[in-house]
């Protein structure tokens, strides 16, 4: 049986003044009773309002003082099922935000895209080098050999033929293909590292949820240059009376800050 928590705040508070229900009821049949005497001994009075409180009033009394234990059982009989069920309720959205998190954490140990091979010039690079030092190319901006054996590759392969891996190129091109912009120093903090991660992990990563994003979604996005989600949000949303609104927030907070680096970094504008 559902119950309201209106009945559940009644409940709670018949057992808290499980003492002051039998005064209670006694006021109650008492000025039921001074209402029957004012209507008796004065004939202005209007009976309407006396009828009206009168019966229920003298009911809700008796019933009080009468049935005082039957109140008080009944309520802490429901008052201890609906906390229980409470309580469940609450430990279910407990466990489902705690999973939520670890699932986030996991995904925010950025991996770093290392390459074996420079897929520039095919010479072995240092894993932790941004740059080939052989020839200065990034070693995933080209695709001329493959990055974890080095063996040639053409433009247009996506395996390596040789040793089976996937092949990889780097994410962070512009749309004519120059080198993404990765100067952030202008940039608050936050978006600085989110948007190195971003750029570190060859766009694997794709930035964490944004709260500023999902309270002011398309003002958000706008005051950072991002026009074209925003425009498709306000659209889509006076169309579908606000249900692509809805929708779009969470897609602002959690495609957001990758949206803005598409725009820092390679002048691009998502849709979402
Ligand atoms: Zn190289
Ligand atoms: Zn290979």
């Amino acid at each position: 049986m559902r119950r309201s928590p209106l009945t559940l705040i009644l409940d709670y508070n018949f057992m808290i003044f499980q003492k002051t229900l039998v005064p209670f009821g006694w006021i109650c049949v008492v000025f039921s009773l001074l209402l029957l005497l004012a209507s008796i001994f004065d004939a202005e009075a209007p009976v309407v309002v006396i009828v009206i409180l009168f019966s229920p009033l003298l009911l809700i009394g008796i019933y009080c003082i009468w049935k005082k234990e039957k109140i008080i059982d009944g309520a802490m009989k429901r008052y201890q099922k609906n906390a229980l069920r409470i309580q469940s309720v609450e430990q279910f959205i407990i466990n489902k935000l705690d999973a939520l998190k670890r699932r986030r954490e996991a995904v925010q140990e950025v991996k770093l895209i290392v390459a074996k091979y420079c897929r520039n010039c095919g010479k072995d690079v240092n894993a932790k080098a941004e740059i080939c030092t052989n020839c200065g190319v990034r070693p995933l901006n080209e695709k001329k050999f493959c990055q974890e054996c080095g063996v040639e590759t053409n433009s247009n392969q996506e395996i390596c033929i040789k040793c089976g891996v996937r092949l990889k190129t780097f994410m962070s091109n512009t749309a004519n293909g120059s080198p993404a912009n990765t100067d952030f120093s202008n940039l608050p903090q936050y978006y600085q590292d989110e948007f190195r991660k971003i750029f570190e992990s060859n766009e694997t990563y794709k930035g964490k949820w944004n709260w500023a994003a999902f309270g002011f979604g398309p003002i958000w996005a706008l005051t950072k240059g991002v026009w074209v989600a925003p425009l498709i949000d306000i659209v889509g949303a006076s169309a579908t009376l606000g249900v692509v609104g809805v929708i779009y927030w969470f897609i602002f907070a959690i495609r957001g800050n990758y949206m803005y680096y598409s725009y820092i970094a390679k002048n691009k504008q998502l849709p979402i």
